[in-house]
């Protein structure tokens, strides 16, 4: 089972993804997270991307391809879910064909989706903790400790890429190269689409209810 879950920044893919992987056993793939983590160990990969991250921009698709293709053969055993890869029809393209020389094809592709106001709202008070990756929201998710992980005890931070015109420039880019796997998934006929209002645990239930029946939990 090959799963992809795309939708606009803010609209909850981290935390959605975080759920499905425990609840269904599957790996997660979160490019945002791999990327973050060599911007933070500061490697040569780290290094090239860093300022594609900053301004909101997508890091060029050779750097990005290269990363998943390592992933797919460490894990050619295993039921994926992608989480914000592919971002645009060039690294879709080059899924499907990696996928394919492994007798392998997407059985999903999710959309989560909702109105731009929202998503503004949503980024601007998010938190999240670097050591587990777990996401807050200090409105309506707020951890029980002010500033710190319920998970694992450290400190949140807030991305340096949830600023009001980074994440403007986050939703153009989303608008204009990553809305388009919306018409190629759905001719490949695994295309859904999900209304991302709502708490957590209502857009876990949309999800699952799509899910369920298709993937074994064991
Ligand atoms: P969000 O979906 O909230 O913007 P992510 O953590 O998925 O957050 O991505 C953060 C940033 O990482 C993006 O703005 C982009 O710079 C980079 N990035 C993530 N995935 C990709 C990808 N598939 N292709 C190119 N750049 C990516
Ligand atoms: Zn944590």
């Amino acid at each position: 089972m090959r799963i992809v879950l795309f939708g606009p920044p803010g609209v909850g893919k981290g935390t959605q993804a975080e759920l499905l992987a425990n609840h269904f056993h599957l790996v997660k793939f979160s490019m945002g997270d791999l990327l973050r983590q060599e911007v933070a160990v500061s490697s040569s990969i780290g290094r090239r991307v860093e300022s594609y991250l900053k301004q909101g921009n997508l890091v060029p698709d050779d750097i990005i391809v290269e990363l998943v293709y390592n992933f797919l053969l460490e894990n050619r055993e295993r039921d994926i879910l992608f989480d914000g890869f592919p971002r645009n029809l060039n690294q879709a393209h080059s899924l499907e064909q990696n996928l394919a020389q492994l007798g392998q094809k997407i059985d999903f592709a999710l959309e989560l989706y909702i109105a731009d106001e929202e998503i503004i709202k949503r980024l601007q008070n998010r938190l999240y903790c670097s050591s587990c990756g777990r996401i807050y929201n200090c409105l309506t998710d707020p951890p029980k400790k002010k500033g710190i992980c319920d998970v694992c005890g450290q400190e949140l931070i807030k991305r340096d890429d949830d600023e009001e015109p980074v994440i403007r420039r986050r939703l153009d880019v989303y608008n204009s190269q990553t809305r388009l796997l919306t018409e190629y998934y759905k001719e490949l006929n695994v295309y859904k689409r999900i209304d991302a209002s709502g708490s957590k645990e209502q857009i876990f239930k949309r999800i699952c209810e799509i899910l369920d029946g298709y993937i074994d939990k064991e």
